[in-house]
């Protein structure tokens, strides 16, 4: 079968590799669609290394279909079609008791410590089914919206960290596909105003197709005048920074409404530093929160959210390639043209 094998930083290539043989508490999906997470770049660049092994297959937004169950294995069935949970918590250390498993001290995943999406049959260890991480998808889901559930659980996240609520306004910096994602996700939470900042015009206009309020280029407009133009002078209840440029947190904080929220949603380049006005988020009264991965519960709304149609989640993605194609993928993304960039067998 086909993999895209990581040797090390800037090392990779699609492979001939032989199939996984799976554990009898195991399964065998092979992979209909796997989604390039900004992560997974870092990875692959060699900018992120923790719990990266080499040589693996990463990848971690994956949806698929069971070609083989474990003779163990209980309550699925080979054809069944899935889309899987790649965080795997530990149940047990500080973070999981208390209610935090995002954030697990031990947690594992698959595109991590488990090989991951970028290849042609992938093989889900016993402990992630067990723990319930593998999710059946109807046959109206396509395999991309499967696929992009785990970074729409990731979203969740960070609006239930930011407590966005009926009739807040939001304002949502960066419109990639995660900006896109808060963006209706917001809406549904029942915002009464959904406020864009994105330079790149493409991005600008799929946040008008997916029904942003106002939608602003921060490079040739004032995104501080329009915010209090929109907001009554007020600033907006609600931030989510879903672009992860340090320098523009300054500016950012003073957007928001005295008491509102501020989410660091992104990762942040390089080591993250960055200079904000205390006196901006101490007389304001502002919170500000971060949002990392995702609970199980968070992955099964986002599931629920697309198996129900509540969200447009193939809007987000502009370009499939093969794994045999995995280099003009990572290019394609790299040159910000596109949105979420599939990988299919
Ligand atoms: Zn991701
Ligand atoms: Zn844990």
């Amino acid at each position: 079968m086909k993999a895209v094998i990581l040797e090390g930083p800037n090392m990779f290539t699609t492979k001939e590799i032989p199939m996984p043989v799976i554990k009898a508490d195991e399964l065998l999906v092979k992979m209909e669609k796997a989604a390039i997470c900004g992560t997974d770049i870092r990875i692959l660049e060699g900018k992120k290394t923790k719990d990266v092994r080499y040589p693996s297959v990463i990848g971690h937004e994956i949806c698929g279909v069971i070609s083989e169950v474990g003779s163990e294995v209980k309550g699925f069935a080979v054809g069944e079609r899935v889309a899987i949970a790649n965080v795997i918590p530990c149940g047990s250390c500080s973070s999981c008791l208390n209610g935090r498993e995002n954030a697990c001290l031990n947690r594992q995943a698959i595109g991590y410590q488990f090989d991951g999406g970028f290849e042609e049959y992938l093989a889900i260890p016993g402990i992630a089914i067990q723990a319930g991480n593998v999710v059946k998808m109807p046959d109206h889901v396509s395999s991309t919206a499967g696929a992009l559930i785990e970074p729409l659980a990731c979203c969740i996240r960070g609006m239930v960290n930011a407590g966005t609520g009926f009739n807040d306004t939001v304002l949502v910096v960066g419109a990639g596909p995660i900006g896109l994602m808060h963006l209706q996700l917001s809406k549904i939470a029942g915002a009464s105003k959904v406020i864009i900042s994105e330079p790149n015009q493409m991005r600008r206009d799929k946040a008008k197709t997916l029904g942003a309020d106002v939608i602003v280029d921060p490079t040739s407009e004032n995104l501080n005048e329009i915010v209090m133009r929109e907001t009554d002078g007020l600033g907006v209840d609600v931030i989510i920074v879903a672009i992860g440029v340090p320098s523009i947190l300054n500016s950012t904080i003073n957007l928001a409404k005295k008491g509102g929220t501020v989410c660091l949603f992104a990762g942040f380049a390089g080591d993250g530093m960055s200079q904000m006005s205390a006196n901006t988020i101490h007389y304001n009264e502002l919170n500000i929160c971060g949002s990392t991965a995702y609970k199980r519960s968070d992955y099964l709304a986002a599931a629920e959210m697309v198996k129900t149609g509540k969200i447009d989640l193939d809007e987000i993605a502009t370009h499939v390639y093969k794994l045999d194609d995995f280099k003009a993928a990572y290019e394609k993304f790299l040159d910000g043209s596109g949105l979420k960039i599939m990988i299919e067998a």
